[in-house]
C-alpha cells in the first residue's frame, strides 16, 4: 500500500524544481544528493537495479491499455521526426504526449478517465506523413500502411467515447466493473465468470477469456512479458554480487519468483524482502499494488530503486519502535489488537529511480507487503520518500494554500506548519496505519476477497483514521515525536489541511461526477463524515468561493475514533455491505457545481493537479577491461529526453 498526496511547504528555491507546466501537470526534477556518498559497491548495485527498473517499465504500459504501447511508438516517431512537422500541430502532439508519459498512457492517473489529442485527425495524419518521410518508422504490422494504422488507432488517440475509464469500480447500473474498465488485465472476462473460477495466480497473471474458457497468462519468465522480466532477472543476477548477505538472498528468492510464477515463491520472496532490514541500498521490483485493478487483485508492475536517508530516518524510526504502544492503545475492539508486533522496519529513503506504476507519478509513502498474512506473521516495511516530498515542498507556490484557507492564521500556520505535520502524518499512516490492527481468523489473512473493489479505499481510510487519531495524543511529545510548545499548532495545521484537502482534491476530477482513485475516495469519506456526524467541520461562503473549516479539533479527533473502531470493524470482518454503503454515501459522489468551481480557482491561479518526476540520470565508467570503476550521476532536466531514452532502451524487447 502507499500514500500519495504530497506534503505542500514553501522552501527557497536554489536549483531547478519545476521545470514546466504542461496542461493540468507540473513537470518537476527529482534530485537524490545522497548517492554520491555511497561506496563504488552500492553505486554498482543502484546502477543494476535501475536498469532492471528500466527493463521492465513496458510491461506496466502494456497493462494499463492494450495499445498503450502502439500509441508511444507512434507518438515518439513524430516527435523524434519533427523537422517538417507543422507547428501548431507539433505543439499539441508535444502537450498530449508529455500527459501520456507522465500518466503513462491516454487516462489521467488520479480520475482514471480518458483524454485525447485536441487536433484534427486529419493534421495528425500530416504529421506522421511528414515524419515517415524523414525515416520515422512507425509500429505497422505485417502488409499495414501507415494511413491503416492511424486509422486504427484513431478511436484511441481521439474519441472521448472509446474505452473511457481505465478503472471503473462504479460503472452505471448494469455494467460489469471488469468490461466497464479499459486496462489490460482482463480481456472478455467479466466477473460473474468468476465466481466458479479459482485462480493460482491472482497477483501476476491476465485473465482471458477464449472459447468460453477461462486462462491465465501467467507474467515470468517464458509466459506472457517473458522477454521484458527475462531481461529484469539478468540485471538482479548482475546486482547479487553487490548486495549484502540479506538483500542478496530477497533478489534470489525474486528472480525464483520471476521465473516460477508460483504464489508459494511470491512468498518466500516476501518474506525474504521483510527480512532485510539493514540495507543501505534497497528495490521493490515486481508485480505489487492492486489499485489498477478494479477487483483489487492483479498487481500492477513496478520498479522502485533506493538508498536510505540516516538524516531523515530516524521520526520514522521512532515511530516503528512504539508500534506496540500504538497497537495497544487503538480505538477498536481489542479483539483487532495485534499481540507482539514484530518488524516494523521504517526508513526515510531517496529515490533514484522508479518507473511502471510508481514513475514518473511518484507515492511518497510506500508499506510493503500487502499480503496481510506475512504481514502479521514477519511484518512490513515502511519507507518514507523523502527526496520526492522535498521536490513536492520546493516546486509548491503558495497560492495553493491561501486559496482555500479562510482565515490568515490558517495560512500562516499552514507555512509554517504544513510540511512537519504532512510528514508525521505520512509517517504513521505507513507504519501505525497500514502496519496495525489484525483481521478475523475467518478470512485467512486475506480481508481482499471479502472487501473487493472496496478494500483498497477502506485501508487507505483506516490508516488515514490511525494517523489522524493519534496525532494529538500527548505520547507523541514524551517520544519525542513533536516538541511540546508547537504540538497544539502541528495538529490544528494538519486538521485544517486534511479538511481543506476534499475540497481541492475535486480539481484533480475535471470531469464527471463519481471519484474512482482510492485515496480521493478515502480522503472524502472522512471529512464528509465528520461534516454529517460531528460538529468539527464548516461549509462556508464569502465572495462566491466555498470553504471548508476546521473550527473544533476536540470533536474532529472523537469523530475519527469512532469511525475508525468502524472502518477496521468493516476490514476485520469483510463486511463489504458496510463497506459499500459508507463509501457510496460519503466518498463517491459529489456535487459538480462545487468542483467546477474549484477548478475556476486553481486555473484563475494557474496551480497544476499532479505532478510527473524526471528521475536522475545514472551512467557507469568502465574500465578498459569493461569493469565498472565509477556511477556517475546527473539530472536531465528534461522530460521528453529520458522518456525517449528509456523507450530506445527496451524497445529491443518488443520482438
Ligand atoms: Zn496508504
Amino acid at each position: 500500500m502507499r500514500e500519495t498526496t504530497p506534503v505542500i511547504a514553501a522552501a527557497p528555491v536554489d536549483r531547478p524544481y519545476l521545470l514546466e507546466r504542461v496542461g493540468e501537470a507540473a513537470v518537476v526534477q527529482l534530485y537524490a544528493d545522497g548517492f554520491r556518498d555511497l561506496a563504488l559497491r552500492e553505486k554498482t548495485l543502484v546502477w543494476h537495479l535501475a536498469q532492471a527498473a528500466i527493463a521492465g517499465r513496458d510491461i506496466f504500459y502494456d497493462q494499463r491499455y492494450a495499445h498503450n504501447l502502439e500509441m508511444r511508438d507512434t507518438l515518439e516517431a513524430i516527435l523524434t521526426h519533427a523537422a517538417e512537422v507543422d507547428r501548431a500541430t507539433l505543439a499539441e502532439i508535444e502537450r498530449y504526449t508529455k500527459l501520456f508519459w507522465i500518466n503513462t498512457g491516454p487516462y489521467n492517473n488520479l480520475t482514471a478517465r480518458k483524454f485525447v489529442l485536441a487536433c484534427a485527425p486529419a493534421d495528425f495524419a500530416a504529421a506522421a506523413h511528414a515524419a515517415a518521410r524523414i525515416g520515422a518508422r512507425f509500429p505497422l504490422q505485417p502488409g499495414e500502411t501507415l494511413d491503416a494504422l492511424l486509422a486504427r488507432l484513431q478511436p484511441m488517440f481521439f474519441d472521448l467515447a472509446v474505452d473511457p475509464t481505465v478503472t471503473s469500480k462504479n460503472p452505471r447500473a448494469g455494467k460489469d466493473i471488469l468490461t466497464a474498465s479499459a486496462n489490460n488485465l482482463y480481456v472478455g472476462v467479466t466477473l460473474e465468470d468468476l465466481d466458479w473460477f479459482e485462480e493460482k495466480y491472482p497477483l501476476n497473471s491476465r485473465l482471458v477469456k477464449r472459447d468460453g474458457q477461462l486462462i491465465e497468462e501467467v507474467y515470468r519468465v517464458g509466459g506472457r512479458y517473458g522477454a521484458q522480466i527475462a531481461a529484469i532477472v539478468q540485471h538482479l543476477e548482475a546486482a547479487i554480487p553487490y548486495a549484502t548477505a540479506a538483500m542478496a538472498a530477497a533478489l534470489r528468492a525474486l528472480i525464483t519468483f520471476y521465473q516460477t510464477g508460483e504464489e508459494v515463491d511470491r512468498e518466500a520472496y516476501d518474506i525474504a524482502w521483510v527480512r532485510d532490514k539493514a540495507s543501505p541500498v534497497d528495490t521493490i521490483n515486481g508485480f505489487v499494488e492492486v489499485y489498477m485493478d478494479a477487483r483489487g487483485i492483479k498487481g500492477a508492475w513496478e520498479s522502485l530503486v533506493y538508498c536510505v536517508n540516516e538524516e531523515k530516518t530516524s521520526q520514522i524510526r521512532t515511530i516503528a519502535a512504539h508500534a506496540q504502544w500504538f497497537e495497544d492503545h487503538m480505538p477498536w475492539d481489542p479483539k483487532y489488537r495485534k499481540e507482539g508486533v514484530h518488524g516494523v522496519t521504517a526508513n526515510a529513503i531517496d529515490i533514484v529511480i522508479e518507473t511502471g506504476d510508481s514513475g514518473p507519478m511518484t507515492p511518497v509513502g510506500i508499506n510493503l507487503p500487502n499480503d496481510q498474512g506475512i504481514r502479521e506473521k514477519y511484518g512490513s516495511k515502511s519507507v518514507s520518500l523523502a527526496n520526492v516530498s522535498e521536490a513536492y515542498d520546493r516546486s509548491t507556490l503558495p497560492e495553493f494554500r491561501s486559496e482555500f484557507s479562510w482565515t490568515p492564521e490558517e495560512v500562516e500556520r499552514a507555512t509554517r506548519w504544513n510540511a512537519f505535520a504532512g510528514e508525521l502524518t505520512t509517517n504513521m499512516h505507513e507504519v501505525i496505519g497500514h502496519g496495525s490492527g489484525k483481521v478475523s481468523e475467518r478470512l485467512n489473512g486475506n480481508p481482499q476477497t471479502a472487501l473487493k473493489e472496496q478494500f483498497s479505499a477502506i485501508e487507505e481510510s483506516r490508516a488515514d483514521l490511525v494517523a489522524l487519531y493519534f496525532l494529538p495524543d500527548r505520547k507523541l511529545v514524551e517520544f519525542g515525536l513533536v516538541p511540546d510548545d508547537v504540538h497544539e499548532e502541528v495538529v490544528l495545521t494538519e486538521y485544517e489541511s486534511y479538511t481543506r484537502n476534499a475540497l481541492v482534491q475535486l480539481r484533480r476530477v475535471r470531469e464527471g461526477t463519481d471519484i474512482e482513485e482510492d485515496h480521493m475516495r478515502n480522503r472524502q469519506m472522512i471529512v464528509h463524515w465528520l461534516m454529517a456526524n460531528t460538529a468539527a467541520i464548516d461549509v462556508r461562503t464569502r465572495d462566491g468561493k466555498t470553504y471548508y473549516v476546521m473550527t473544533d479539533p476536540t470533536a474532529f479527533r472523537e469523530g475519527v475514533g469512532r469511525l475508525v473502531a468502524e472502518v477496521q470493524r468493516i476490514k476485520g470482518e469483510g463486511d463489504y455491505d458496510a463497506a459499500l454503503a459508507l463509501f457510496t454515501a460519503y466518498g463517491v459522489h459529489f456535487n459538480p457545481a462545487l468542483r467546477d468551481e474549484v477548478v475556476a480557482r486553481v486555473d484563475h491561479l494557474q496551480l497544476p493537479s499532479y505532478t510527473g518526476f524526471v528521475m536522475p540520470k545514472l551512467e557507469p565508467v568502465t574500465n578498459t577491461a569493461g569493469e565498472i570503476i565509477d556511477v556517475t550521476i546527473s539530472y536531465p532536466l528534461d522530460l521528453t529526453a529520458q522518456m525517449l531514452e528509456y523507450s530506445a532502451a527496451t524497445r529491443h524487447l518488443r520482438g
